[in-house]
């Protein structure tokens, strides 16, 4: 039986967060059974995006200052690293969000994966059979997940497991979108990432996590919970269930199960702490549609009828920097002399959306496509 430590916390006050997250360790046998002195302990947070913390879109820097120090604490070596979705602006990414700032304060070593190189790495995936995995995250010791607690457009839900998908740095995210746009086939190659990785420890920060339309442009929500695990798969399946999804729904957490990844039978967890009952809450899901049919279904329906949910710009907002076209897997986007979105070439990954710093990239759920939803009926 595998365990996750649920620990309340209601802010990001450093002595707050210290607190929770030494009680949600402690609960687990304490940061000395996973970090031994000399290690040298990758932190590997979520920078996803230039936002500032309180769009609740990145790891929050009180929990890097934290988990640095009770790394140094043990002995070990800290490091934070990550790569951000936008090709190009994983430094930027960095300072933004108050990752940077909080690495250097706790006196780790950062690392941006877009500079350090990456190992060609054979693995026996349902989509992917070799990937490029950032350098450090395969030479440390001792690797640990520090995601958000947030909705995801494309797989419902992002956290411990999903987190890993930063491994991949450059253009290597892009095009994995391309040979898998859909949740299915997406989720599956998630999982084909973290089989090739062995991390020891996730410590999530759910102490304000996102609803609606996550990873990044949806709403911060104080779900006030910090939550640690050694099975980033029993994390995520507890995760998801706090925040109002079945476990089983969460196809990372069904696939990873399944491939004896990890345990993602919420009865055969053991929960520490607080008990899901305590903490549940009732994230808002994404209201887009696309994602969750089939290739195929996607491929001729939505060729067909593409006002059931479609990708503009808008023109007003956009601030032509380039971001979104830069992480286009299908090249779909163009500026001249307007921003544009080639809907023939548009392959409804959500992408741009998801990285857009202006929040000028539109999704529109058709009223056919609105019907459809309600028919699911899919809350949103
Ligand atoms: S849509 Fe957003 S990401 Fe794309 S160029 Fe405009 S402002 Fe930048
Ligand atoms: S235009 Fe946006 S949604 Fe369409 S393929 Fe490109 S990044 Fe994905």
């Amino acid at each position: 039986m595998t365990e996750v430590s649920i620990v309340k916390c209601n802010n990001y006050e450093h002595k707050n967060v210290r607190n929770a997250i030494k009680e949600s360790l402690d609960l687990l046998g304490g940061i000395e059974k996973f970090v031994k002195p000399d290690d040298k302990v990758l932190l590997k947070v979520n920078a996803i995006i230039g936002f500032q913390p309180e769009r609740a879109a990145t790891t929050h820097p009180a929990i890097i200052l934290v988990m640095a120090g009770l790394v140094k604490e043990a002995g070990g070596i800290p490091i934070v690293g990550d790569s951000s979705g936008a090709f190009g602006f994983t430094g930027q990414s960095l300072e933004m969000c108050g990752i940077a700032k909080a690495a250097k304060e706790a006196g780790a070593e950062l690392v941006n994966f877009e500079s350090t190189g990456t190992y060609s790495v054979n693995i026996d995936g349902k989509i992917l059979k070799n990937i490029n995995i950032a350098k450090p995250v395969m030479d440390c010791d001792v690797l640990i997940s520090l995601p958000k607690m947030k909705t995801h457009q494309l797989t419902k839900y992002t956290g411990a497991v999903k987190n890993f998908y930063g491994v991949i740095p450059g253009t290597g995210k892009a095009k994995i979108h391309q040979f898998a746009p859909s949740e299915l086939s997406f989720s599956h190659a998630v999982v084909d990432i973290y089989s090739a990785l062995k991390p020891k420890l996730a410590v999530m920060d759910g102490i304000v996590g996102m609803e609606g339309e996550g990873a990044t442009n949806g709403t911060p929500i104080s779900s006030n919970v910090v939550m640690s695990s050694a099975d980033c798969v029993s994390l995520d399946a507890v995760a998801s269930e706090v925040m109002g999804f079945f476990h089983k729904d969460i196809l990372t957490t069904l696939f990873a199960h399944e491939r004896n990844l990890g345990v993602g039978e919420i009865n055969d967890i053991r929960i520490l702490g607080e008990q899901i009952k305590d903490v549940k809450m009732e994230f808002k899901k994404s209201k887009y549609i696309a994602y969750k049919f089939p290739e195929f279904v996607r491929k001729s329906i939505f060729r067909f009828s593409e006002n059931f949910s479609r990708v503009n710009i808008s023109e007003k907002e956009c601030k032509k920097c380039s971001i979104c076209a830069r992480s286009c897997p299908a090249s779909a986007i163009s500026f001249s002399p307007k921003p544009f979105i080639d809907q023939d070439k548009c392959i409804k990954c959500y992408c741009c959306h998801e990285l857009c710093p202006n929040s000028a990239v539109k999704l529109r759920t058709s009223f056919i496509g609105g019907l459809i939803l309600k028919s699911m009926n899919y809350k949103s």
